[in-house]
């Protein structure tokens, strides 16, 4: 089950090839039955994809164990938590949201004329401070809209599922809970879980958002899902473009959710990847927060922005600044042979004083 691009042997970067890990993409491209059948599809580009997104959308209830109505399709999960912000807007709504974490939902609010947007700050470790959250909630005359990416985005950090579900399970007045597991799928954290099963025993206030652009390597084909009850994914279907994916793109989602190897061959890539590069890190006493995603918080001490240029002048690209955690360097994971290749840089750094 080796994709078209990890297998290719590895050469080393070049500054017109540089090692991309910097956007937390899947470096192993989409399994080669989603291309073949991508491939294929180009030649249906004339025909509409109703009749594959209806087999799509029911492919992804079954999994979550809920009916179909349950499940809209959407651009990327980025779509999903657009639209979801629109349709539940309000002019008295607010917004809670964490101030370190995936910037969709605040930039959402920021469009749909959402003015109270409450961000809580982390805690020490980087994790999310779910109990101020919940006091943003209840401290707030009127409805709230809860953001959790879950394991965060660009922590790697989780929050507790007997925390969180204790508190959706609470059904706090007037709150809906955006639930963001992009990165679900890569978390070995024995206390993550999804609220998937929440979803399944009927949760009315949980909106869940999911994408195949990490785990299936799709980043590029923008599929994403949204589970939630049928009255809310009305709302939020309303607020899409006719819920109309490109033929290829869903094609492809369909075949990714049955190449069940190739799941397993992501995971497991993902995995040996983290481990060579937890390796450096441990080797050269370099902290970061436990990662449960496709990319590591590196704590770094020099300035990131030498960090990010001499990676460059290495031929990796790494993760942006983000405040206020400005000692710190969001590092996708790559291929394993690409994290070697990191590994071995930051030995070399370390020499000079760079890292
Ligand atoms: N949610 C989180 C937490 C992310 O980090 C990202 C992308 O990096 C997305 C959603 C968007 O994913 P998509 O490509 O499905 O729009």
């Amino acid at each position: 089950a080796k994709s078209s691009e990890a297998s290719k042997s590895f050469t080393p970067p070049t500054a017109d090839k540089p090692i991309r890990i910097c956007w937390n993409e899947n470096p192993l491209g989409m399994s080669p039955k989603a291309q073949e059948v991508a491939r294929a599809t180009v030649t249906l580009g004339n025909r509409y994809p109703m009749g594959d997104m209806v087999t799509l959308q029911k492919m992804l209830a079954d999994e979550h164990g809920v009916p179909a109505d349950h499940v809209l399709l959407t651009a990327g999960a980025t779509e999903g938590i657009r639209a979801a912000v629109e349709a539940l807007a309000s002019p008295d709504v607010q917004l809670v949201v964490p101030e370190l974490t995936f910037d969709a939902a605040e930039a959402g609010a920021k469009v749909n004329g959402i003015t109270k947007i409450t961000r809580i700050p982390m805690l020490k470790d980087w994790g999310i401070d779910l109990a101020a959250m919940k006091k943003a909630v209840a401290d707030y005359n009127g409805p709230s809209l809860v953001y959790v990416v879950n394991p965060n985005n660009p922590t790697g950090a989780i929050v507790k599922a007997g925390d969180i579900e204790a508190w959706i399970n609470s059904k706090p007045a007037n709150t809906m809970f955006l639930m963001d597991e992009a990165y679900a799928e890569f978390a070995d954290d024995p206390n993550f879980r999804s609220v998937s099963p929440l979803l399944k025993a009927g949760a009315q206030n949980i909106v869940l958002l999911k994408t195949f652009s990490k785990l299936f390597a799709m980043a590029g084909m923008r599929v994403g899902w949204v589970v939630s009850t049928p009255e809310v994914i009305g709302k939020i279907r309303d607020k899409t473009a006719s819920n109309m994916l490109n033929f290829p793109a869903v094609k492809a989602a369909i075949a990714s959710l049955e190449d069940k190897p190739f799941i397993t061959y992501s995971r497991q890539s993902n995995e040996t990847a983290r481990k060579i590069l937890l390796e450096a890190f441990h080797k050269l006493n370099i902290e970061y927060v436990p990662s449960n995603t496709n990319f590591i918080f590196q704590k770094l001490d020099v300035p990131l922005k030498d960090y990010q240029e001499h990676m460059k002048q290495a031929g990796i690209l790494v993760g942006r600044a983000f405040p206020p955690a400005d000692e710190y360097c969001r590092v996708s994971l790559g291929t394993p042979e690409e994290m070697t290749f990191v590994a071995q840089t930051l030995l070399d750094f370390r020499k000079k004083g760079w890292v």
